[in-house]
C-alpha cells in the first residue's frame, strides 16, 4: 500500500461543488481509499489573471494503483467533469494533479513527482498542510518550512 497526495483545482461552473464531487469520485477509485480531505481554499489565478478565482483543495489517498495508473484514473475523472484542455494555466472545470507518491522521484514525459512547482504555491501547500502537516517533500525539506515563503500569495480558507 502506498500513500499519495492529490491537488484539486477548479474555477468554472460551481467550483466548490465540483471539488466536493471530485472528492467523492476519488473515494470511488479502485484499489484506493480516501484517507483525508483538506478544507476548501479560494485563491487568485496564477499566470492568466483575467479568469475567475479558483477553489483548491488536497486529498490523501492510500492506494495499490501504480503512480501512472493513479494519474490515468485522475485524468479520467477530469474528463468525467467535462474538462477541455485549452490554455495552460487557463480556466478549467477540474484539475487533478498527483503531488507526491510515497517518496518516489519520477520524471517521465507524462508524470513528474514530486509535482515540480508544489513547494512554490500557496494553493497547493496550504491544503496539503491540512492533510499532512508533518510532510517532508522529497528533495525539498519539510512542507512547514516552505509555508512562510508563500504566505503573501492571496489565499482564503473557506
Ligand atoms: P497543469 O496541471 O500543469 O495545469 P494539465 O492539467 O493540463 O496542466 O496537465 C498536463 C499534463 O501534465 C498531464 O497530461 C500529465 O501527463 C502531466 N503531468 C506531469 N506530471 C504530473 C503530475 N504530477 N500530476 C498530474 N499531471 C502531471
Ligand atoms: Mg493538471
Amino acid at each position: 500500500m502506498s500513500t499519495a497526495y492529490i491537488a484539486l483545482g477548479a474555477n468554472l461552473g460551481d467550483p466548490a461543488a465540483t471539488v466536493n464531487a471530485a472528492f467523492a469520485a476519488i473515494s470511488g477509485l479502485p484499489q484506493t481509499r480516501l484517507i483525508a480531505t483538506s478544507a476548501l481554499y479560494r485563491t487568485a489565478p496564477v499566470g492568466i489573471t483575467e479568469q475567475p478565482e479558483f477553489i483548491n483543495a488536497a486529498a490523501r489517498v492510500d492506494t495499490t494503483l501504480a503512480p501512472e495508473a493513479l494519474l490515468d484514473a485522475l485524468l479520467a475523472i477530469e474528463q468525467q467533469f467535462g474538462r477541455v484542455r485549452e490554455l495552460r494555466n487557463g480556466p478549467r472545470t477540474l484539475d487533478l494533479d498527483v503531488l507526491l507518491y510515497d517518496d518516489q522521484i519520477i520524471d517521465t514525459p507524462r508524470l513528474t513527482l514530486p509535482h515540480p512547482r508544489l513547494h512554490l504555491r500557496a494553493f497547493v501547500l496550504y491544503p496539503l498542510a491540512d492533510v499532512a502537516p508533518e510532510l517532508t517533500i522529497p528533495g525539498r525539506g519539510t512542507l512547514a518550512a516552505w509555508l512562510p515563503a508563500v504566505a503573501n500569495q492571496g489565499i482564503i480558507r473557506l
